[in-house]
């Protein structure tokens, strides 16, 4: 059902917020009561009080995951079972999409029409696909001697951390926590202190599903709570997505404790190349406008660097500019937003930040590079810099916000040496006419994902998403997620 901007008001007035952990089955406050505040970024009002969990927390939940995994009563339950049971988690989050879409709105700063249209629908859609999943795929038998029976299994991993963004937070969740369950796991999820609320709901809801008590966990706090789980000597496995500075540390503790599986999910730098023979100009321009302006683009795959042929820059340019116009800041909770705000003020100061170095280090200002609303939260106009060259900070870093810079080239060569020159690796795209370039080029570049003639196509779960280079390892989504959640193991019976 679409709703009014007065509806979705009246809607989050009513709402009643939890900001209790989820251990062993029940809400509750972090054991030594500490809490924090939960403050939507659109109108800096308070909105709950989040438990800030502590090192007794953890242990707590992970005892729990490690008696209620080692306990079979999840783990060993047939697959066709755990199947429904997440088929009716997947149903409640549907039944509940109005209220994770308010909360996910308020927290974040996520307009309401994305969060009703595409992460909680998708959050629903990742848990009902991977329970459809489970009860169909199973081992294989190994070409083996005749005398000799060689079974190949793959079993859960155990106890597994799930560390996730404020970006899209039911929805990276929700990639975590649907194959990790789906394969037999006990998860404990971490969500960033910036966007607690989804997770913390979404854990009742699991409950009411059937999934038992110790098998779904939500610790929220800061980033020592992901730190406490991924030093663990019992934490099995830690599914991580945030950016690569905080992965590096998280591959660290590991290493410095158990040998724990760690998956990270990174940043990026994307390239979205433009070549001369673009076989719709003004569709490239669209599509880059959204890759950089969508969720503010707050967005590890934001086509943040367009590399655009000399030839067609200024058609480009021109197309651009007017798609651009289509995304400006508004409130979140009007369903005609297209943005909305930046998650907090370390966000937006760092975004600024950007911005200005853009500016010190030579770059054109093409549009924007303000702040937007500034006496009622926090917004930042769509901004884009013509670069002299690829070299500039904001063509290398990952700015996390709806900042484009764009940088001109006069040969392919030039455009697949310069989308490849960055220490990440998620997604890239090239727009062309040509099949055989579409083919050579996609092929060359250094990406997870590769699109062509279309940019963030694909919402279904059957691509793999994931990084190359420093943009992590492991991937999400598809049936290759459940690799990161399972043992493999070999049974060999001497007949
Ligand atoms: P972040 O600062 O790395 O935080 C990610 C998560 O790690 C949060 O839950 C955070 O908790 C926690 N954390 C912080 N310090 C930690 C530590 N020392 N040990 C363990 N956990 C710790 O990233 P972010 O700013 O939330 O998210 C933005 C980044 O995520 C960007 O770089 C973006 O590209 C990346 N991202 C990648 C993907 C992908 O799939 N590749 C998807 C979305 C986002 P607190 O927030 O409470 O500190
Ligand atoms: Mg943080």
């Amino acid at each position: 059902m679409t709703r009014s901007h007065s509806e979705w008001k009246q809607l989050a007035a009513e709402l009643k917020i939890e900001g209790r952990a989820f251990i062993a089955g029940e809400y509750q406050d972090a054991a030594d009561g500490k809490r924090f505040d939960c403050v939507n970024p659109a109108n800096g009002l308070k909105l709950a009080d989040i438990a800030h969990c502590g090192e007794k927390d953890v242990e707590t939940a992970v005892k729990a995951a490690r008696r209620a995994f080692e306990s079979g009563i999840w783990s060993e339950l047939a697959p066709v079972k755990r199947a429904a049971i997440l088929k009716r988690f997947a149903a409640l989050i549907r039944e509940h999409a109005d209220e994770l879409s308010l909360l996910e709105t308020l927290d974040a700063g996520k307009p309401i029409g994305d969060t009703s249209s595409v992460d909680v629908p998708n959050a629903a859609y990742c848990v009902e696909w991977f329970a459809e999943a489970i009860d169909k795929i199973g081992g294989e038998v190994a070409p083996a001697d005749p005398k000799l029976l060689g079974l190949i299994t793959r079993e859960p991993v155990g106890v597994v951390a799930a560390v996730v963004p404020w970006n899209f937070p039911i929805l990276m969740a929700s990639w975590k926590f649907g194959p990790a369950l789906a394969a037999g796991n006990a998860v404990i999820v971490k969500p960033s202190e910036k966007s607690p609320l989804t997770a913390i709901r979404v854990a009742g809801l699991a409950k009411q599903a059937g999934i038992p008590d110790g098998i779904f966990q939500v610790l929220p706090g800061a980033g020592d709570v992901g730190k406490l789980l991924a030093l663990h000597m019992d934490v099995d496995c830690v599914a991580f997505t945030g950016s690569t500075a905080v992965g590096k540390l998280i591959a660290g503790y590991a290493a410095q404790s158990n040998l724990k599986r760690v998956w990270l999910e990174l940043g990026g730098k994307s390239p979205n190349i433009i070549l001369a023979d673009c076989p719709d100009i003004e569709r490239a321009a669209n599509a880059a406008a959204g890759a950089i302006y969508y969720n503010m683009g707050e967005m590890c795959t934001a086509g943040s660097r367009v590399l655009v042929h000399r030839d067609v820059k200024a058609r480009f340019l021109e197309a651009f500019k007017k798609a651009a116009e289509t995304y400006y800041p508004g409130d979140p909770l009007d369903p005609a937003t297209s943005m909305g705000a930046i998650v907090d003020g370390i966000q937006h100061r760092k975004v600024l930040g950007y911005i200005d170095k853009g500016l010190s280090e030579g770059a054109k200002l093409l549009f924007g590079g303000k702040a937007a609303h500034a006496d009622v939260g926090l917004f930042i106009e769509p901004t884009a810099f013509d670069c002299p060259r690829p070299d500039l900070t904001i063509c290398r870093e990952e700015i996390f916000g709806p900042v484009l810079s764009i940088i001109t080239f006069d040969d392919v060569e030039d455009a697949i040496r310069i989308a490849n020159d960055t220490e990440y690796g998620l997604g890239a795209a090239v727009w062309t006419a040509d099949v055989s370039t579409a083919h050579k080029v996609s092929r060359r570049l250094r990406a997870g994902t590769v699109w062509v003639n279309c940019y963030e196509e694909g919402n279904d779960m059957n691509f793999p998403f994931g990084g190359f280079k420093q943009s992590g390892n492991g991937r999400d989504k598809s049936l290759h997620a459940l690799e990161k959640y399972t043992e493999l193991k070999s049974t060999l019976i001497k007949l």
